[in-house]
Parts: structure tokens; C-alpha cells; sequence
């Protein structure tokens, strides 16, 4: 059987940085919080654990005073700095570069669009911490479009500006964009003002992986795409491999692979989110080589 693991997985940069920061912290014997999990995978954030990263939450966050908080890669808003800044806590900001002049791009997007009356949408999944982040960064005008059905919530009569989290998919950004364009174009005779103005704000890390990540899952018969369940970029890419190959599977743990999967296949190919660490996605290969050894396939 060969089995091939795609030369794009493995954790994007952003997710990289943090979680060495955490690891030099607490190999330097430091007590390190974490600000929500480091990184949408459980078996990641366990081993993190079991090295003595406690991860907290907001309740927790706005109770402790005079400790050290690491800020994961999706960023935060300001109001978490302003509650370090209340209860002295020491942010070590994680925060990944690309999230963090986003946020900055929102904050300059925001003095114009009070200008003019505009709005700032942002296409992101609900909930999400980058999108929290992002939200803050707008400063309460901001709307959040989670898909097409929510663009009703903007107002056609006047300007907007549209941004993206930096996880989600192209096409789906573009054909957002398509049509909010649309909608304003349709406004324009009466509200000449309401313009749009798109950033492109997708990860090149993400958007350019979605190219190469058809053509491996097209060279192969089988696809293991190993992710955490809470991770949307883990969805949006699985989502990626099963248009292109029907025999692709959504995996957390060696524990979840099904032998049968493979059976009649020549080649797997595995694959896996911007949040899934490399070490994983060579564990499970290494273990469907075994798996494909032991039932004789
Ligand atoms: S996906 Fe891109 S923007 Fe998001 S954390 Fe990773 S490197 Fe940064």
C-alpha cells in the first residue's frame, strides 16, 4: 500500500509560533495560562497539558490579577487588553502576525466607515476567537456574516467594507462578495455613496493550500484528513477533499480509522488541518501502515 502524507499539513506558521512560545515558557520552568486552547485540537492541547499549560477561560481571565497570560494565535480584542491592563496581567501576545495587522486594517477601516456612515462585515464563523477578535477590532458596528443567508443584516443604501477570517474558503468569500456587490449595485441610482470595498484577507497559507490539496486528493484512493471536530478550517478543508474524492474520512484519533476504509485501495493519502500538528499526521500514517499490514490489504 502506499501512503503518502501531502507536504502541506501540519500546523500553519501562525499556530507554530504559539505553541513554541508556550513550550519555551514551560520548559523555562514558567507557569503559563492560556487564554482559551491554544490551538482546536484536543490531542495537541493534551500534550501541552501534560507538560503544565493550564488553559483558562474569560470567567477565569477577568478574576486572576498579577500573573502571566499567553494570547493564542487567533488574537483578541481590546477589551482583553483592557482587563490585563485593570487586573495587571502580563500579556505574552501569540497573537499571529497575519491576524494582528487585520485587526489594525479594521481599526484604520473604522474611522473612514464612521465618516461615511459605512459598515464593516466580516465573513467569519460565529463564535469563533479570530472572529471575536475581529468583531472587537471593529468596535461594535462590525456585522458578522456567517454565510450568504446573513447579508440581509447589511444595509444596502449605504458603504461597506468586507473582510474575512483568515481560515475561510475563497470561493465562498468571492461569492459573497459577488453578491453583496449586486445588492448595492441594484441601491446605486438612489444611494450613489453605497460602495464596496473587498479585503482580501484570507491566509495565503490557507488559500493557497486549497489548489494543492485537490490535486493530492485526486491522486489518491483514499483520503484520512486528520483534524480536530472544532476546527473550522479542519471543516472547510475536509469539506475540499470530499468534492474531490468520496472516499475521504474525518479523523481526531488513530482510534476512529476504520479498516475497511482502505479495502481495494492502492494508495491513502493523508492530509490534515492548519491546526493539526505534524507529529499527529505521521503517527496516524505510520498507523494505517500497520493497520493495512495487519488486515493483509
Ligand atoms: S491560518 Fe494564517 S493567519 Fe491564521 S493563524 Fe495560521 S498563519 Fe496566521
Amino acid at each position: 500500500m502506499k501512503i503518502d502524507i501531502e507536504p502541506g499539513s501540519g500546523f500553519c506558521f501562525g499556530v507554530e509560533n504559539a505553541v513554541n512560545i508556550a513550550e519555551e515558557l514551560l520548559t523555562e520552568g514558567e507557569k503559563v495560562y492560556c487564554l482559551g486552547e491554544i490551538v482546536h485540537n484536543d490531542i495537541e492541547v493534551n500534550r501541552l497539558k501534560n507538560l503544565g499549560l493550564v488553559t483558562i477561560s474569560y470567567d477565569d481571565f477577568a478574576e486572576m490579577r498579577d500573573c502571566k497570560v499567553l494570547v493564542r494565535a487567533h488574537g483578541e480584542p481590546p477589551s482583553t487588553y483592557e482587563t490585563a491592563r485593570r487586573n495587571n496581567i502580563y500579556i505574552i501576545d501569540a497573537t499571529c502576525p497575519i491576524v494582528h495587522s487585520l485587526q489594525e486594517k479594521i481599526k484604520r477601516v473604522l474611522v473612514q466607515a464612521r465618516k461615511e456612515n459605512g459598515q464593516i462585515a466580516i465573513f467569519g464563523k460565529e463564535d469563533h476567537a479570530e472572529v471575536i477578535g475581529l468583531l472587537g477590532a471593529a468596535n461594535g458596528i462590525g456585522i458578522l456574516i456567517t454565510g450568504i443567508e446573513d447579508i440581509s443584516k447589511i444595509d444596502f443604501t449605504r458603504p461597506v467594507w468586507l473582510f474575512s477570517q483568515t481560515t475561510k474558503s475563497t470561493t465562498e468569500y468571492e461569492h459573497i462578495s459577488e453578491v453583496i456587490e449586486q445588492r448595492l449595485r441594484a441601491n446605486r441610482d438612489k444611494w450613489p455613496g453605497n460602495h464596496l470595498k473587498v479585503h482580501n484577507t484570507i491566509c495565503r497559507q490557507v488559500s493557497g493550500r486549497e489548489p494543492r490539496l485537490r490535486i493530492f486528493v485526486r491522486q489518491h484512493d483514499v483520503i484520512i484528513f486528520v483534524s480536530g471536530r472544532k476546527s473550522s478550517n479542519g471543516k472547510m478543508l475536509y469539506d475540499i477533499c470530499l468534492s474531490e474524492n468520496k472516499r475521504s474520512y474525518f479523523v481526531s484519533s488513530i482510534d476512529e480509522i476504520n479498516p475497511m476504509w482502505f479495502s481495494g485501495a492502492e494508495s491513502i493519502g493523508v492530509c490534515g488541518a492548519t491546526s493539526t500538528p505534524r507529529w499527529l499526521i505521521r503517527q496516524i500514517a505510520d498507523a494505517i501502515g500497520e493497520i493495512c499490514q495487519k488486515h493483509g490489504i
